[in-house]
């Protein structure tokens, strides 16, 4: 039926059409995810596995800080640190190779684990933007990477936020974005029960806009400012990037955090890659993830 649009880890999967009852629905996704490549994998995974990798990554990127340094405190690259550099960036296409393999087989596992908890939902924007910068098991069409969902700004005319899926392959040219209107098509999603999405939107949006729940949420934004989120990897480092307030901070929770990372490009600047921080499902999935719970308890 080809009914799997995307799988995140924690049992999550976008559907393209939600075209008959929910848990034929449920079932259909299942069995497309056990015929896909990384569905079939017979191996347990057990927690901590995709450390390794991160570890891998971080020798990688401080290597490459290191080589940044010595190139700028001499004046000059030797060949064999520019060759060391080139082998630097292949043994990181490895990493990434079996991170995303490890990625899309944990979130497999996730999702057969929990089938029978699982409930199906219609994709709306604040779903999206639960899910904004975490890898999800997609495949770019120009590549075969792996891809994630970003967020544009607000369009002025309709007064809704823009989504896109992009792809985490360092291709030159960049592969081209792929346009999200979860307005457009009848899309679902299925996944376990979360109050905040779970809320009928008004109601939902009245609570996330109450003085005493923004400041309660800001409180709890703060406490994890420093750590780093294993779901929000950047894509040129390969490291888990890290939730700290930005530079013009506005003040509030919605405009004050992004999640940077602490690589360094091949000529040493700080890397680029930065995800915002700004809305609030975004932030009660990051609680959820770190806490356990959202912005909504019950
Ligand atoms: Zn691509
Ligand atoms: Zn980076």
């Amino acid at each position: 039926m080809n009914l799997l649009e995307a799988l995140f880890s924690g049992a999550k999967a976008f559907v393209k059409e939600l075209v008959s009852v929910a848990r034929t629905v449920v079932r259909e996704v299942l069995k497309e995810v056990d015929q896909s490549a990384f569905g079939r994998s017979a191996t347990r995974l057990v927690d901590g596995i995709a450390d390794r990798y991160f570890t891998q990554a971080r020798d990688l990127s401080e290597e490459e800080s290191e080589l940044a340094e010595k190139s700028r405190r001499d004046g000059l690259r030797t060949e064999a640190d520019a060759e060391r550099l080139r082998e630097i960036a292949a043994e990181r296409e490895r990493v990434r190779a079996k991170m995303e393999r490890i990625n899309a087989e944990r979130s497999a596992q996730d999702l057969r684990d929990h089938a029978d908890e699982t409930l199906v939902a219609r994709l709306d924007d604040d779903e999206l933007s639960s899910t904004v910068g975490i890898l999800a098991a997609k495949v770019c069409p120009a590549c075969g990477g792996t891809m994630r969902i970003r967020q544009g700004p607000v369009a002025s005319d309709t007064g809704i936020r823009r989504f896109y899926w992009q792809c985490t392959e360092p291709n030159l040219p960049m592969c081209p974005y792929v346009k999200l209107d979860p307005s457009k098509v009848n899309a679902g999603v299925v996944r376990l029960a979360d109050p905040d999405l779970d809320t009928p939107k008004e109601q939902r949006r009245a609570v996330w806009n109450r003085n005493d729940v923004i400041a309660e949420t800001h409180g709890r934004v703060r406490q994890h400012l420093g750590d780093d989120d294993k779901q929000v990897v950047c894509p040129r480092h390969l490291l888990p990037m890290k939730l700290l307030p930005k530079r013009n901070q506005g003040g509030r929770v919605l405009d004050s955090y992004e999640y940077v990372c602490l690589g360094v490009t091949t000529d040493g600047k700080a890397c680029e890659y930065k995800i915002d921080l700004q809305t609030m499902p975004q932030v009660a999935a990051m609680l959820r993830r770190t806490e356990g719970e959202g912005i909504i308890r019950h």
